[in-house]
C-alpha cells in the first residue's frame, strides 16, 4: 500500500511550505490530504485505479493530479519542486519543541540556519537571542526541546518496536526445526521506549537460521554475522541482533538478555551469597549446572518466585518473589473491552458498527465509542444534537446485536476556563465519559482536572499528563493532587495507548495504584486495527503493578452499566 508514502509527502510538503511563510490555507490543504489519506482503509491505488480519488475529503483536483502522477510515475514533480527548495536537513527541526515555524522561518533565513548544528551554534553565541520577539524563557525553551529531542533519537516508542518485532518472529517460526522464539531486552520488558531490539530462537542447528534471517527483505544493512549471531539494521537505523540459543540454555539465555542490568546484578549477587553463579549459559553450583532449559530453573534455584519481565527493574520485586509476594499481573484475557475509540462521526475513520466488529473479533464484551466534543472543531466534534443522534444509533446498534456491547461516551473537552464542554443534562445520558485537556496546557491544569474528576458524571480522566514521546513533556500539571482527587470521587486515570503518548507511564501507574486509584486502559484507536494496541497500554499496567482488580477493563458490563 502506498498510503503511508503519500501521506507523508503530502506532511513533507507542508512542512516546507510553512517553513517558507507561505500562506497557511495551502498549507492546511496538504495537512488535511495526509490526515485523510492516513486515515483510508482502503489501498489507495484501487481509490485510484477505480478513479474515486475525488471521494476522498479534502482530495480536490489539483492534489488527485499529484497522487495520479505519483502513481503513475513513482514521482511527484511538485513535491521534488517543494522539498528541494530548501535544505534537507532544515524541515527535521520542525520536530523539535518550543521552536515554531516561524522562528524557525526567521533564524533559515536571517541566520542561514540549515541544521542542527547551525540552530546550536546561533544559541550558544546569542544571536538568536538578538532577534525580533525573542525573550530569554524561549530560547531556554527551545534549548530544552533540542535536549528532549537528542535524547529521544536513539530510541524509538515500544509502539513502533513491538509490531516489528512480532512481524521478524513471525517470519522466523516459518524456519524448520527452531523452538521458542522470544523478543528479549526492554521489548521484553515492555518499556515505554526501546533502544536495540534483541530476539532469541531456540535451535540446534544455527546456521541455517542465521542464513535465513540474512535474507529477510526488512533488512538493510548487515552490520555483523557470526555462527550464532546476527547484527542488523532495519527500517533504516533500528539494530536488531538475533541469536540462536540452544535448547538446554535458552532459559538462562532469555533471562540474562532480558535484563534489566539493575535486576540482573542484584540476582547474581544473591546468587553468590547462595553459593551459586548464574550467565547465560545457566545457573551452576561449583562446576555443576543446575539449571538453565527454562527461565523458571533460574528463579526457582534461588528460591523464588518466577518474576513476570515487566517487574525486572530491581524496584523491589526480588524481594517481593523471595516472600512470594509478588503482585498477580492483569493479563490480556482479564479484558473485557476498550473504553477509548473514535468514530466517523468525529475525526475517526471506520463506522461504529466497523469498531464494534473489532472489538467482538478481540473477544471483548464492550466497546466505549468516545468521540470528541463540540469545541475540538479540529477533530470534527460532535454537538450537543449530534451526540443524541449518536446514542439513539447507538441504542438501535445494540438492540440488533448481542455479540458486544457498544457503550455511549464521549471524550469530553476540559475548557480552559475549567466547565465541560457539554452540559450536566447531556453527559447524564451517557454510559461513559472521558474528560481531556486539550488546550492551555499551561492554564490552572491541576484545578481544571480536579474539578473534572469532582464531576460526577465523569468517568475517567484521559491522557492525564499530555505527554508525547520525544515531543512534548506534558501539561503543567500536579499529579498527585489530581490522583488524589480521583481516589476521593472514584474516576479513574486512563492509561491511553497511543504510541506517542502511552500515558499514564509506569510509574505514574504504580503510584496511582499504590494510592487506591483505579485505571482505565484506552487505545483512543481511530480506525479498527490500533484497538490491537491496547497491549502496549497493558503492558504499561504490567509494569505498574496492576491486578484485574486495579483495571477498570476487566470488569463485566453489567458492573459497567451500573457504575
Ligand atoms: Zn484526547
Ligand atoms: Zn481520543
Amino acid at each position: 500500500m502506498k498510503n503511508a508514502v503519500i501521506a507523508e509527502m503530502f506532511d513533507r510538503m507542508a512542512d516546507v511550505l510553512e517553513l517558507k511563510g507561505e500562506i497557511s490555507f495551502k498549507v492546511n490543504a496538504y495537512r488535511r490530504a495526509s490526515r485523510a489519506i492516513q486515515n483510508l482503509e482502503e489501498d489507495i491505488e484501487t481509490i485510484w485505479n477505480e478513479e474515486r480519488l475525488h471521494q476522498i475529503p479534502g482530495i480536490g483536483t489539483g492534489l488527485a493530479k499529484k497522487i495520479d502522477e505519483y502513481l503513475r510515475t513513482d514521482h511527484m514533480s511538485k513535491y521534488d519542486e517543494i522539498v528541494q527548495s530548501v535544505p534537507p536537513e532544515l524541515v527535521d527541526l520542525l520536530h523539535i519543541q518550543n521552536l515554531g515555524p516561524k522562528t524557525l522561518a526567521v533564524a533559515y533565513q536571517k541566520l542561514h540556519v540549515e541544521n542542527l548544528e547551525d540552530l546550536k551554534k546561533v544559541l550558544e553565541n546569542g544571536s538568536l537571542a538578538q532577534l525580533p520577539n525573542m525573550g530569554e524563557k524561549k530560547i531556554e525553551n527551545i534549548r530544552k526541546g533540542i535536549a528532549l529531542r537528542e535524547k529521544g533519537r536513539e530510541r524509538i516508542s515500544l509502539g513502533i518496536a513491538l509490531p516489528l518485532v512480532e512481524r521478524l518472529i513471525h517470519e522466523l517460526r516459518k524456519i524448520p526445526h527452531v523452538g521458542r522464539i522470544y523478543p528479549a531486552g526492554s521489548v521484553r520488558r515492555m518499556c515505554e521506549t526501546v533502544g536495540d531490539i534483541d530476539i532469541l530462537v531456540e535451535a540446534e542447528e544455527s546456521e541455517r537460521v542465521i542464513d535465513t534471517f540474512g535474507s529477510f527483505s526488512e533488512i538493510t544493512r548487515m552490520i555483523s554475522r557470526g555462527k550464532t549471531k546476527s547484527s542488523v539494521l532495519i527500517e533504516g537505523d533500528l539494530q536488531v541482533d538475533l541469536r540462536v540459543i540452544p535448547r538446554d540454555s535458552f532459559g538462562a539465555a532469555l533471562q540474562y538478555f532480558t535484563g534489566s542490568k539493575a535486576h540482573n546484578v542484584r540476582l547474581r549477587r544473591i546468587a553468590k551469597k547462595q553459593g551459586c553463579q548464574i550467565n547465560e549459559y545457566g545457573i551452576f553450583r561449583g562446576e555443576k549446572k543446575i539449571g538453565g532449559a527454562k527461565e523458571e530453573d533460574i528463579y526457582e534455584a534461588l528460591g523464588m518466585q518466577w518474576i513476570p519481565p515487566e517487574l525486572r527493574e530491581d524496584r523491589g520485586e526480588i524481594d517481593l518473589a523471595m516472600e512470594s509476594r509478588l503482585p498477580d499481573l492483569v493479563e490480556l484475557y482479564d479484558i473485557n473491552g476498550d473504553f477509548h475509540v473514535h468514530t466517523r462521526w468525529s475525526d475517526g475513520s471506520a463506522s461504529i458498527e466497523k469498531m464494534a466488529e473489532k472489538a467482538a473479533a478481540l473477544g471483548y464484551h464492550f466497546i466505549g465509542i468516545c468521540d470528541h466534543s463540540q469545541s475540538a472543531g479540529y477533530a470534527n466534534g460532535l454537538t450537543p444534537e449530534r451526540i443524541l443522534e449518536q446514542i439513539r444509533e447507538i441504542e438501535r446498534l445494540n438492540t440488533q446485536n448481542n455479540d458486544i456491547c457498544i457503550l455511549a461516551g464521549t471524550e469530553v473537552d476540559i475548557l480552559a476556563d475549567g466547565r465541560l464542554d457539554y452540559s450536566d443534562d447531556l453527559l447524564a445520558r451517557l454510559n461513559i465519559v472521558i474528560a481531556a485537556v486539550h488546550s492551555g496546557f499551561k492554564k490552572r491544569v491541576t484545578e481544571r482536572m480536579i474539578a473534572a474528576a469532582r464531576n460526577p458524571h465523569v468517568t475517567i480522566l484521559a491522557h492525564p499528563t499530555g505527554r508525547l514521546l520525544f515531543q512534548r513533556e506534558g501539561y503543567i500539571v500536579d499529579l498527585e493532587q489530581v490522583i488524589r482527587a480521583c481516589v476521593d470521587t472514584g474516576t479513574a486515570l486512563e492509561i491511553n495507548c497511543n504510541e506517542e503518548r502511552l500515558d499514564l507511564n509506569d510509574r505514574h501507574i504504580r503510584f496511582a495504584k499504590e494510592q487506591g486509584a483505579k485505571l482505565a486502559i484506552g487505545t483512543d484507536a481511530h480506525h479498527p486495527h490500533q484497538m490491537d494496541y491496547l497491549r502496549l497500554g497493558l503492558g504499561m499496567a504490567r509494569r505498574g503493578c496492576c491486578e484485574k482488580k486495579d483495571v477498570l477493563n476487566c470488569l463485566s458490563v453489567n458492573t459497567l452499566r451500573s457504575h
